[in-house]
């Protein structure tokens, strides 16, 4: 696990992109960020996603390779980018995001990734290309090609970032974290 800023970060994507684009594309999809909760401690890291956010938003990598394939996103993995904030251990319920819920550091450090990606990979920030597990598990982008639904309104297996903060409306959590990268994608970071 290696720490890096944000402009490594923008030069890393750079080089992955052709790489992404093209395994996306042979399987008839188009390159996704998928968002997680590692559901592990602040201080605790993981090889199966590309990028970790510490708690203070520090950021590391697990390879210096995104198109490195990582098991992140049950049948997304490929031509897929995971960023993973670590952090929501003994999280239980919407109401209840246990004692390390994501911090607001962690928050604004993961909108500034989305926004920063979105644009050296060429990805919209909306919900079919940005998506939190929450949404991917329950398929909400549409595509329903690849596994059964999981998330918070089936079977409620994976729910990560289903809200950013305890006691937020049940599945708002995407869309403020899109709406947080989309202010630092036109406004800068
Ligand atoms: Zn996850």
């Amino acid at each position: 696990m290696r720490q890096i800023m944000l402009e490594e970060l923008e030069a890393l994507a750079e080089q992955a992109r052709p790489g992404l684009q093209k395994v996306a594309e042979n399987i008839g999809r188009t390159v996704k960020l998928y968002l997680h909760w590692s559901a592990g401690h602040y201080e605790q890291y993981f090889d199966d996603y590309h990028i970790n956010v510490g708690q203070n938003g520090e950021l590391f990598v697990s390879t210096d390779d995104f198109n490195e394939y990582k098991l992140h996103t049950y049948h997304r993995n490929s031509g897929a980018v995971s960023i993973v904030a670590a952090c929501a251990y003994n999280a239980c319920s919407v109401d209840d995001l246990g004692p390390e819920p994501p911090t607001d550091q962690q928050i604004e450090a993961l909108a500034q990734v989305i926004a920063v990606l979105a644009k050296t990979l060429d990805i919209p920030i909306d919900g079919k290309s940005v998506m939190t597990h929450a949404e991917a598990a329950d398929n909400l982008d549409g595509d329903t090609r690849w596994h059964e639904p999981y998330g918070p309104n089936t079977t409620t297996e994976r729910w990560d970032f289903w809200v950013v903060k305890a006691g937020d409306e049940p599945g708002s959590g995407g869309n403020i974290l899109r709406g947080k990268g989309l202010w630092y994608y036109y406004n800068g970071l």
